[in-house]
């Protein structure tokens, strides 16, 4: 029987989870190293840190797998570097591509090499695919985003219908946290399209959640899966208030300006952004936005909206701020981040000082560490 690593990379710990289990369930088990082992390393690359990893790929002396975001973007330069590349989801392709590693037979689709690349023939059912096993990961209730926000992997990577895990099989997941939390694109969309609220789908799930799990905190909303502003409304929010024991939530909100969010397809406007906060304090709940700074495009002028957003949802509640990042595989791709204007960095530096704003809109590496208050 080959063995097969798993390189840690700290900040793809929810892969290594999700990939383990997945692996596990076609009698592969996965060892953890700190570099390339004999038979067979696999690598999950985000695109942040993704590339520090690419020199050792090339230089490693055993057989190499690349997947995660950064692999599925860069397939074409990847393969060049790692023998085998998974493009899109692992779930499936990663164990079937070890299996015929191990046979012989040729590579299964969504597995790109130097030679060859056959896109993948399937999409995970997530029912099917226990997101962990012994190592704990996210609990991910949807996967998949309808929107296609020109700066964000996630509907490139997953595809543009969102597809949910179904309540039975997020109880069996929920039975090993004493706090729930979930991972999805959009925590407020379970069971719906993904475009248009349904409330009822969500007090299902917390009903039935709370229901089994009666002294288990359920937190919906926060970190890892915040919310679109349009999925906030008056009776979702009293779920929140009424099952979960977060007391804020976050609200992808991205700009203060109407003419960018338009121009990024966040297919939302400024105004959605502010119903959502005003739901969120008429029922007690604080709100916490998600902000990106410096678009290439972003003029001046939507900065300083941005900043002002920034500034009146401060009084009520926090921001979390990012730079923007052009990361591979998006619309953006290959484009600059401009720089902020010196008002940006006032507003946001004493907001930070306050206390009422997190993440970094100077280093874009912090956004896939820091954590969000809950
Ligand atoms: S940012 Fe959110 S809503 Fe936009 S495409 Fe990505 S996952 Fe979908």
């Amino acid at each position: 029987m080959m063995k097969i690593c798993w390189r840690e990379i700290s900040s793809q710990r929810n892969s290594w989870a999700n990939l383990y289990a997945a692996c596990e369930r076609e009698g592969y088990i996965l060892e953890r190293v700190s570099g390339p082992e004999m038979d067979v390393t696999l690598y999950s690359l985000n695109s942040i840190v993704g590339p520090g990893y690419l020199d050792e790929i090339r230089h490693a002396d055993c057989i190499t797998i690349a997947g995660g975001p950064h692999a599925t973007a860069r397939w074409k330069n990847l393969v060049r570097i790692a023998d085998y590349v998974v493009t899109g989801e692992g779930e499936h392709t990663v164990p079937r591509l070890l299996k015929s590693i191990e046979s012989g037979d040729p590579v299964p689709p969504g597995v790109a090499t130097e030679k060859t690349c056959t896109p993948v023939d399937h999409t995970v059912y997530l029912d099917g695919n226990p997101c962990f096993s012994t190592y704990k990961g996210y609990i991910e209730i949807s996967r998949g985003c309808p929107f296609r926000c020109a700066y964000c992997q996630t509907p490139r990577i997953f595809g543009n219908s969102i597809r949910h895990r179904s309540i039975r099989s997020i109880i069996a997941l929920a039975e090993s946290f004493s706090q729930i939390r979930f991972l999805s694109p959009n925590t407020l969309a379970y069971g719906t399209d993904g475009i248009h609220p349904d409330p009822d789908k969500i007090l299902r799930l917390l009903s039935e959640l709370s229901g089994t799990y009666p002294d288990k905190e359920i937190y919906l909303g926060t970190f890892p899966g915040e919310i679109r502003p349009e999925f906030v409304n008056e009776e979702s929010v009293a779920l929140v208030t009424g099952y979960c024991s977060n007391r804020r939530l976050h609200i992808g909100a991205q700009s203060g300006s109407d003419r960018l969010l338009k121009r990024i397809h966040r297919g939302h406007t400024l105004s959605q952004v502010w119903d959502a906060v005003d739901c969120c304090t008429d029922a007690g709940i604080t709100p916490v936005i998600d902000i990106i700074v410096g678009f290439p495009d972003e003029t001046d002028d939507e900065m300083v909206e941005t900043a002002g957003l920034c500034r009146e949802v401060s009084r009520i509640g926090y921001v979390h701020a990012h730079r923007f990042i052009p990361l591979p595989g998006t619309p953006l791709e290959g484009s600059l981040s401009r720089d902020l204007i010196p008002e940006v960095h006032t507003v946001f530096g004493s907001l930070a000082l306050s206390g009422r704003l997190t993440g970094s809109w100077n280093d874009p590496e912090i956004r896939f560490f820091s954590k969000i208050p809950k």
